[in-house]
């Protein structure tokens, strides 16, 4: 192994994202250094480009998506062997606090992520702790792991955990981006019918491909497209990938007496909600962060039991990550992009 590799690295806030060399990290105690075989690009990865996001400490290497090989044991770790295929959750957590406690890591208040407070994954190489990793199968390749610790088990953990999704329900996911397109999938996986939203048909097309029913709202309305769907009631469980004033306040009004409006997005800083039909219908709005690692763990069985599939949309090697971010702010991909090792 040299001792130099590639790297995405933010220095400063804006500017393109772009590989440079950076020295090969070594594990500290309780990690494992992975040789990255694929890694998934995020819109998240551009927002922290531009500072909108900001990172804590520069520069760092991100890259919050990840899959690729054991290669070298730091002190002290066991149960893991050089050669083992792998993925990370990204959130490290303290493991010690209230919430670590309780199985809600995702709401650890010292947490460091990769590829935020700590270097990521657009590498050739990453330190992560063995703490975080989960094991692939041969039946799952580099680049399908790669999109699942952010947009698949996100949507896992939205919908069954904090959504309570299952057998019976009805379901409306706005917005069949990276995240939707899995989001039907989970939904339909644990029983739910589901209705999607997309202004773009190939996105519908896939969304049914899936098992949704798709609405294009500039082409139909959706307060009638739902009310079909539901005989009149409202769906049970509203999932917002869009983010701003107005998808809240229709996915509101959309929601059966009682339903559940699942916060995913944050395009717009904030949002009103009107207080009376909120106050006499119950609606739950509920904020959901992240996945912890038994959810990666549960979307990582989903998929090699082919009950999940993850939507791939463009490769790029890990050098051309300019040309992938644009290709991925076009809008004009359905699934998600991976970058690439030679
Ligand atoms: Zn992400
Ligand atoms: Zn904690």
């Amino acid at each position: 192994m040299s001792d130099a590799m590639r790297a995405v690295v933010i220095a400063e806030y804006g500017g393109s994202l772009k590989a440079t060399r950076r020295p090969v990290p070594r594990p500290g105690p309780g990690e494992v250094l992975v040789r990255v075989r694929a890694s998934g690009l995020c819109s998240t990865d551009l927002h922290l480009l531009s500072g909108r996001q900001p990172l804590g400490e520069l520069p760092r290497i991100v890259g919050h998506e990840l899959a690729g090989d054991v290669v070298e044991l730091g002190a002290g770790v066991t149960g893991w062997r050089a050669g083992e295929r792998v993925t990370a959750a990204i959130d490290v957590t303290c493991g010690r606090c209230r919430h670590c406690l309780a199985g809600d890591t995702q709401l650890c208040r010292s947490m460091k992520r990769i590829g935020f407070e700590r270097d990521g994954g657009h590498a050739d190489y990453v330190a992560v702790p063995a703490a975080n990793l989960v094991a692939l199968d041969d039946g799952i390749s580099y680049e399908a792991a790669a999109i699942l610790p952010d947009a698949v088990a996100c949507m896992y953990h939205s919908l069954i955990h904090k959504g309570a999704v299952g057998i019976g329900q009805r379901v409306l996911i706005l917005g069949v981006g990276g995240l939707g397109i899995h989001g039907v999938q989970i939904a339909r996986c644990a029983g739910a019918e589901v209705m999607a939203t997309s202004r773009q048909a190939q996105r519908l097309e896939l969304a049914e491909r899936y098992g949704a029913l798709g609405v294009d709202p500039a082409q139909e309305s959706l307060e009638a497209a739902v009310a079909r769907f539901t005989d009149g009631e409202g769906v049970d469980v509203v999932v917002d990938n869009v983010g701003n004033r107005a998808s809240v306040l229709q996915g509101l009004k959309l929601l059966r007496p009682g339903g559940k409006f699942l916060v995913v997005a944050y395009l717009d800083e904030t949002f009103e909600v009107p207080s009376i039909p909120l106050f006499k219908t119950e609606l739950e709005i509920i904020g959901c962060r992240g996945s912890t690692r038994q959810d990666l763990i549960d979307v990582v069985r989903l998929v090699q039991a082919g009950k999940v599939t993850p939507v791939l949309g463009a490769s790029y090697p890990l050098d051309q990550i300019g040309e992938a971010a644009a290709r991925l702010e076009s809008g004009d991909l359905v699934g998600r992009i991976w970058l690439t090792r030679d």
